[in-house]
């Protein structure tokens, strides 16, 4: 009998939560397609879920193993991490990047196509937007096409800036959940239901989070794809990359790969 109401009390809570988050695991780019409905808007992760550096210099573990490097070298937390982002973003600044998954761009576009709203939602600094803008139209994806808005803002978080700009916003290490309400609510945007796509699952729940704050329905998709690119990194390949390449060129793995087996 208890099992019988516990059961018919769960179908209920199920019936009156329609606007419940939904954190699920997405093999493949095209899957987002599928959870976007016309009021949807679709808010993308880039590094590591739209865009890749060509070779493993300038990789997000790489920028994680910087910042350890300093810290076992002497320095404090926030200088380690000041550094390891100095470089991270000199390297950001001259790599040539490349899409994860072969044909995320036709997704992308047949969304836009489709006059879905779409905006870029990512940690970078507000030093990288215009080059990371760049990278983005060398790959064909221009985010602006259906973003929720054509302008250029800045906007505070806590004392912090994060910039939007051509239709991606860059919340410079805050919070993706509370930037991106913050951007929304400075500039009177409202959507019914968000769909994400990111490969870090943090990032997921932080936007679910305050979407369920908000009672907007959320899907989060945690990408896999690159998973098995994150897992392939090899260190050693990337430190001779960092000690080899120059402003004009930057070491393929490759190339990084044959000086090191001599
Ligand atoms: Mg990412």
């Amino acid at each position: 009998m208890r099992k019988k109401i516990l059961a018919a009390l769960a179908l209920l809570m199920g019936m009156f939560s329609p606007l419940e988050g939904k954190i699920m695991e997405a093999a493949n780019f095209h899957e987002l397609e599928k959870h976007v409905t016309e009021d949807t808007l679709v808010l993308l992760d880039l590094d590591d879920t739209v865009l890749v550096p060509a070779q493993m210099l300038g990789c997000d573990v790489w920028f994680g193993e910087r910042v350890k490097k300093h810290q076992t070298e002497g320095m404090e937390a926030s200088a380690a991490l000041e550094k390891a982002l100095a470089e991270w973003e000199s390297v950001r600044h001259i790599t040539k990047m490349k899409i994860v998954e072969k044909g995320a761009d036709l997704v992308i576009q047949t969304l836009q196509k489709k006059g879905r709203k779409v905006m870029g939602l990512t940690l970078q600094g507000l030093a990288l937007a215009t080059r990371t803008i760049q990278q983005l139209q060398e790959n064909h994806i221009d985010l602006s096409v259906t973003a929720p808005n054509p302008g250029d803002y800045f906007v505070t978080l806590k004392g912090h800036g994060t910039l939007f700009r051509k239709g991606v916003l860059f919340t410079s290490g805050m919070n993706k959940g509370e930037a991106f309400f913050k951007f929304c609510e400075t500039l009177g945007l409202k959507f019914k239901k968000i769909v994400a796509i990111d490969d870090k699952a943090t990032h997921l729940t932080a936007i679910e989070t305050e979407a369920q704050k908000r009672k907007i329905e959320f899907v989060g998709l945690r990408y896999a794809y690159s998973d098995i690119h994150k897992a392939a990194y090899r260190p050693e390949i990337a430190e001779i990359q960092f000690k080899n390449s120059t402003f004009a060129r930057l070491l393929s793995d490759e190339e990084a790969l044959a000086k090191l087996k001599n």
